[in-house]
């Protein structure tokens, strides 16, 4: 871990408001594997009716691993059953020690309780225990992209997906978006990503060079991978240590563009606009991300 990583990690909470990305479900994923994988689960708690059932199959059995795939965590169990979780816009996952349980208006979903951690799911409704073969025919999980934090993936196999005939006249705030098309990108490193590679983020791949076209799928592996390390940083790394030395808010440092309207850009001094996208919000330099 370098040491912007020391200076800026932080503990999810249940008062963060930025949308789960990728990274913020693989380091979920992390830290739920830290705490509960390898142990048994001594006792599992289900909010959902069609859910109770399985609370019994599932007492006993180990935790074997804890994995994030695009955005959703998965659960395997030394029975062969897998929790499958997608915490959608307002879901969050939670550790604490077993007894231990926050003060908080959110609706507990589901919990994991091995003795010494507890591992509690709120808010989220999107949850299924699956079998082996359901888990390869999930419609989610089976039309996945390719995962910006797989580190067998590259630059040049993303922009060679992004150039599919499928894809190549679709606006990029929404294509790239889609988990179908790559997977773990959301709005914030979407934004990130098109500032970075100077992109308007209504252009099309259609309409990039080649060239253009790697910086940007170059950007968007770099960001992913980035903020996974660091706990969520997009911008430079030398001006977000700055900026967090001279006293600013984690949430003031994190991003180039993302959160920052009004405020002038880095590179240039434009004042950062907020606008609507192909359907999406985003931000945007209009002079470093020409049309
Ligand atoms: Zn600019």
């Amino acid at each position: 871990m370098n040491r912007s990583s020391v200076l800026f990690r932080r503990h999810p909470d249940l008062r963060d408001t930025t949308l789960p990305e990728g990274p913020e479900i693989r380091r979920a994923a992390d830290e739920l594997a830290a705490a509960i994988a390898g142990r048994q689960a001594i006792k599992i708690f289900f909010a959902f009716d069609n859910l109770k059932p399985y609370a019994s199959r599932l007492q006993g059995a180990t935790v074997c691993q804890v994995t994030a795939r695009g955005k959703a965590i998965l659960t395997r169990f030394s029975s062969g059953l897998t929790l499958y979780t997608h915490n959608q816009l307002y879901g969050r996952w939670l550790i604490t020690a077993d007894s231990e349980y926050p003060d908080s208006s959110r609706q507990l979903r589901l919990a994991i309780h091995t003795g010494e951690h507890a591992a509690l799911l709120y808010s989220a409704s999107d949850i299924s225990i699956l079998n082996n073969a359901e888990l390869r025919q999930h419609p989610y999980l089976s039309h996945l992209g390719p995962d910006l934090l797989d580190p067998g993936v590259d630059a040049g196999q993303l922009a060679a997906r992004l150039n599919e005939m499928q894809y190549r006249r679709r606006c990029l705030m929404g294509l790239l978006q889609d988990q179908r098309v790559l997977a773990g990108m959301g709005n914030y490193l979407c934004c990130e990503a098109l500032h970075v590679a100077g992109i308007h983020p209504q252009r099309r791949p259609a309409d990039l060079s080649s060239t253009q076209l790697l910086q940007l799928t170059g950007s968007c592996l770099q960001l992913a991978r980035q903020s996974y390390e660091t706990g969520g940083i997009t911008n430079d790394l030398e001006r977000a240590t700055i900026l967090r030395q001279q006293g600013a808010p984690f949430e003031a440092c994190r991003f180039h563009i993302y959160r920052r309207a009004g405020l002038p850009c880095y590179r240039c001094g434009t004042d950062i606009i907020k606008d609507r996208f192909c359907g999406r919000m985003g931000y945007l330099c209009l002079t470093c991300q020409q049309q």
